[in-house]
């Protein structure tokens, strides 16, 4: 069986995090490592390696994803501005392979940058 991954550890409370919200689909915490004022990620409980390993079968939840992070967003009172992000891939610079979004703000991001 393949190994655990670190954020599936969060999700089984074997690790602790700073949990903002969860439901059947997925969980939102906060980053460890803040690269801005707000920065949380949203990670499905679904151990989906990277974007790249999702499938049709997955259709449905990378939609609900993003709804969810619309509405934490809103509930963080930072919907005017922010920004997501999905590193698919160590050459892109994720380095935890199990799909997650980043969800920043509270900072000035760069007029059409893609920099954090
Ligand atoms: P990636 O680089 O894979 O796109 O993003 C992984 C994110 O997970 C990084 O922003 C990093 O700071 C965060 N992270 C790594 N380890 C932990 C941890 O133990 N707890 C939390 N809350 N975040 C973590």
């Amino acid at each position: 069986m393949a190994e655990e991954t670190l954020f599936t550890k969060i999700i089984k409370r074997e690790i602790p995090a700073d949990i903002l919200y969860e439901d059947e689909d997925c969980i939102c915490i906060k980053d460890i490592a803040p690269q801005a004022p707000t920065h949380v990620l949203l990670i499905p409980r679904k151990p989906i390696p990277r974007l790249c390993d999702a499938s049709a079968d997955d259709q449905a939840l990378l939609g609900s994803l993003m709804l969810r992070a619309g509405d934490i967003a809103r509930q963080l009172g930072i919907d005017e501005a922010y920004r997501l992000i999905i590193n698919n891939g160590a050459g892109a610079g994720q380095t935890v392979f199990h799909l997650h979004l980043h969800l920043l703000a509270g900072k000035e991001f760069s007029e059409g940058g893609m920099g954090f």
